[in-house]
């Protein structure tokens, strides 16, 4: 038996005596977990289930074991994700952190920084926000102007940031701020920060999305006094660390259904409980058959897309910038499944609220409106068709 095989066993065996049953089905939006100060457990199984796998460092599976992840090889990663997907078991925790600003400080972060911050980030113990967007500042990001002085001592930042995804439930929050107004391209003068949200002077504004969530804040630095060690990387290099995360924030948002609340069902049983048949058993509306044809159909392209690209990285031939590919195309096809899925319910599909609507049949109506954000946030979809035309050497 292979050692990999070994593995398999090992980790099939453990997650079926450590996964609690109950994290065993599919998740819904108020059960999934993202950690913090002010993380309010859906149950005593999800803090279980997330304790047992912080502990092996299987929320982090491939970060060092010294910053609090498992160790693991890019294809022992691989099989322990194949096992919990066997499995059903849910992802213990997903954020910000985790898929972002961890990556980032593996890169960037010096030691005292990673050994600060990355093993609380594995625990689930500190949640994190993303301070990048401005009113000014979203697609042309580099024209942010969050200003921040050196008092010689500490920073001093002032300024706001929108857009902040779950601000006033996070615990600190990575800033991309401006150190000098005078630099000769606007990249330039840009640096990376990371600021407590408790730190006197950072207000949250919560702000309501169509979906009824609050999920999104404007964030405001006034005076805002920074400790001068939570410069991450160099004064003015911030540019390279915010495009590093940035690729890492896409290729979260092309993998994002995997720790989205998933549905009850998939769309072919939709589908099949909403629409009549034929006798011959296929959809009877054949306008709706063909639309749900090219939806399996782009689906398992883009699952062999992704095969593709893990062996291309594993290989060491993965060119990262193809994320741009995976976000763009992942996150318009998860749009034009939710407006699929309304179209098979119908009327039952646009409910608000009220006894005429399920429980499931809410959810989804919820879901296709918070997903029209997906091809929004993490860089927009023609955003990602300008760096793609880039890549082919395609006229700007
Ligand atoms: C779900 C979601 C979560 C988000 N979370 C965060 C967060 O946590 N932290 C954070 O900092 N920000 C966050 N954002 C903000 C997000 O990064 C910005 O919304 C995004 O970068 C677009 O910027 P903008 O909204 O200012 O739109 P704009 O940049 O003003 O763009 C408006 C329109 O113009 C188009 N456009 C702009 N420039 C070009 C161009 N060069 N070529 C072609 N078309 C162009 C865009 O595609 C878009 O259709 C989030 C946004 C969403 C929707």
């Amino acid at each position: 038996m292979s050692d990999l095989e070994q593995f398999k066993n090992e980790v099939t065996a453990w997650l079926e005596e450590n996964c609690p049953p109950s994290q065993r089905t599919p998740a819904k939006a108020d059960e999934l977990v993202y950690g913090g100060s002010k993380c309010v457990f859906p149950s005593e199984d999800a803090k279980l289930w997330l304790k047992r796998m912080a502990d092996k460092g299987w929320t982090v599976p491939s970060w060092p074991k010294q910053y609090g992840g498992g160790g693991l090889s890019a294809k022992e990663e691989k099989v322990l994700k194949k096992a919990m997907k066997k499995l059903g078991c849910r992802m213990p925790l997903t954020g910000h952190g985790l898929w972002m600003l961890g990556p980032a400080l593996l890169e960037f972060g010096n030691e005292e920084q990673k050994l600060e911050h990355l093993p609380r980030i594995a625990r689930g113990e500190v949640r994190w926000c993303q301070g990048y967007s401005e009113p000014g500042a979203g697609s042309d990001l580099a024209s942010l102007r969050c200003k921040c002085e050196d008092m010689g001592d500490h920073y001093l930042v002032n300024g706001q940031k929108s857009w902040t995804t779950d601000g006033h439930k996070s615990d600190w929050v990575f800033v991309l701020v401006r150190t000098d107004f005078d630099a000769p391209k606007k990249q330039q003068g840009i640096s990376f920060l990371l600021i407590d949200m408790k730190a006197p002077g950072v207000e949250v504004r919560p702000v309501t999305l169509l979906n009824g969530n609050d999920d999104f804040c404007d964030t405001f630095f006034d005076n805002v006094k920074v400790p001068k060690q939570n410069l991450v990387h160099e004064l003015n290099q911030g540019w390279s660390v915010a495009k590093a995360l940035l690729v890492h924030e896409r290729e979260m948002m092309s993998k994002i259904q995997e720790f989205m609340p998933r549905l009850p069902y998939t769309v072919v049983e939709y589908a099949q409980h909403y629409l009549s048949l034929a006798d011959d058993g296929k959809l009877a509306d054949p306008y709706l058959r063909d639309r749900l044809t090219q939806h399996l159909m782009n689906t398992q392209s883009m699952g062999l897309s992704h095969r593709r690209a893990y062996e291309e990285g594993m290989a060491g031939i993965l060119d990262k910038r193809s994320l741009s590919y995976f976000k763009a195309y992942a996150t318009e096809e998860d749009k034009h499944r939710d407006e699929l899925l309304i179209a098979l319910l119908g009327t039952q599909g646009l409910g608000w609220e009220g006894e005429g609507f399920s429980e499931d049949e809410l959810q989804l109506t919820r879901q296709f409106l918070m997903n029209k954000a997906l091809s929004i946030g993490g860089g927009t979809t023609e955003v990602q068709m300008n760096l793609i035309a880039k890549q082919l050497g395609l006229p700007g």
